[in-house]
């Protein structure tokens, strides 16, 4: 399956220039059903990326909205592709304490509480943390 195309189609859409590295982390991301650390990326992508572009990727992906950051704790940070949804609705991810995956979960509902008059979200992050479906079985 290659998703190469599509994967460069991406970041034309959005006016970046594909670098192997932004392409190498959307590739991989892509390619997960689940989020990843940046380890987990970092030991798939060419060893060929520095840890500053590596780092720029980052940033560049995230703040053109391709990619996010879901943060489980201080120890623990993943990153997702961007779901095709992903600019509709807030979103929730599921935590698995067993095994640590985590997934984004689509829902129709809005993740968001109602705020007191006056306040306003820019955005909302919520983590459901339990047991996955493999773990249980
Ligand atoms: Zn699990
Ligand atoms: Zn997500």
């Amino acid at each position: 399956m290659k998703k190469e195309p599509a994967i460069r189609e991406l970041l034309h859409s959005h006016n970046l220039r594909t670098t192997s590295c932004r392409q190498g982390i959307l590739d991989i991301l892509g390619n997960s059903s689940e989020a990843l650390t940046e380890q987990d990326i970092k030991t798939q992508l060419d060893s060929q990326h520095d840890r500053t572009t590596v780092y720029r990727s980052f940033k560049t992906l995230i703040d053109n909205n391709l990619i996010h950051k879901i943060v489980v704790d201080n120890n623990l940070v993943k990153y997702a592709l961007n779901p095709k949804w992903y600019s509709q609705h807030d979103h929730v991810h599921f935590y698995c304490k067993q095994c640590d995956k985590l997934v984004c979960i689509e829902s129709e509902q809005q993740a968001g509480i109602p705020l007191p008059e006056g306040f306003s979200a820019s955005e909302t992050e919520i983590i459901i943390k339990g047991t996955c479906k493999t773990c249980t079985e």
